[in-house]
């Protein structure tokens, strides 16, 4: 299936969970995971529409990066070692995998550096799996809280991953529990804004993710696809 046709498909699928849901179209938006494909099939990614690409290791991202840059919107969505951090910097918009303070830190004095504020998700490990990376639930507000002593970040949301394996129906709770880590966040003011977004789903669970409030899913497989 070519990627036009793919981005068809995805859209359909999307739209027909807005409508069950009762959701605005323009409320969820799609990041492109192009981590499992070449340069070559990221760019045409980018020339068929999708502004925003999703990477999840430097190493990977960069040759991307450089050949693409700014005619995309970057979107960082796997574990950031803190020794990468600098490079991420001033080049991802956003880094959904918050998940230490050591990690804030180092984003805070990177994008200082550069006078720049950085987005980010907080990744909460709502499921509970011990392979996961991520806050566990009973730690976001404190988490939150020390947040305030970086000036340089700006929370968009909150972010996590559903069990791989699971039949999408059974991520619904994992979902409905990252909406409302969120509001509860929200309810208690501690960042002195509204914290608006959620990113959940992907190629196997969007659906559902989507029916939960997802305001963002980051789609790889279903897609932009999965070369070699
Ligand atoms: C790889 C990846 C995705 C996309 O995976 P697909 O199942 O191919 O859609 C989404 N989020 C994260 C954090 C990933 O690492």
């Amino acid at each position: 299936m070519g990627m036009l046709e793919r981005i068809r498909q995805v859209e359909a699928r999307i739209a027909d969970a807005c409508a069950r849901s009762g959701r605005n179209r323009e409320d969820v938006n799609v990041i492109a995971v192009t981590k499992y494909v070449s340069t070559e099939t990221a760019r045409e990614a980018v020339a068929s529409g999708l502004r925003h690409i999703g990477e999840n290791r430097w190493q990977d991202a960069e040759a991307k990066w450089l050949s693409i840059g700014p005619d995309a919107v970057w979107h960082f969505i796997g574990h950031l070692q803190t020794n990468k951090v600098k490079y991420v910097v001033g080049k991802f918009a956003y880094v959904h995998s918050l998940d230490r303070l050591s990690l804030a830190e180092e984003l805070d004095r990177c994008a200082a550096k550069l006078g720049i504020t950085v987005d980010c998700f907080i990744q909460v490990n709502v499921s509970g799996e011990q392979t996961k990376y991520g806050l566990a639930p009973e730690q976001l507000g404190a988490f939150a809280k020390r947040l305030t002593d970086f000036p340089r970040l700006r929370v968009a949301g909150l972010m996590t991953m559903a069990p791989f394996e699971a039949e999408a129906e059974e991520t619904r709770p994992v979902f409905r529990g990252l909406k409302r880590l969120r509001d509860d966040l929200n309810r208690a003011g501690t960042l002195g804004y509204e914290v608006k977004h959620l990113s959940m789903g992907m190629s196997n669970d969007f659906e559902v993710a989507i029916e939960e409030g997802a305001t963002w899913v980051r789609l790889g497989t279903v897609l932009v696809g999965k070369e070699g």
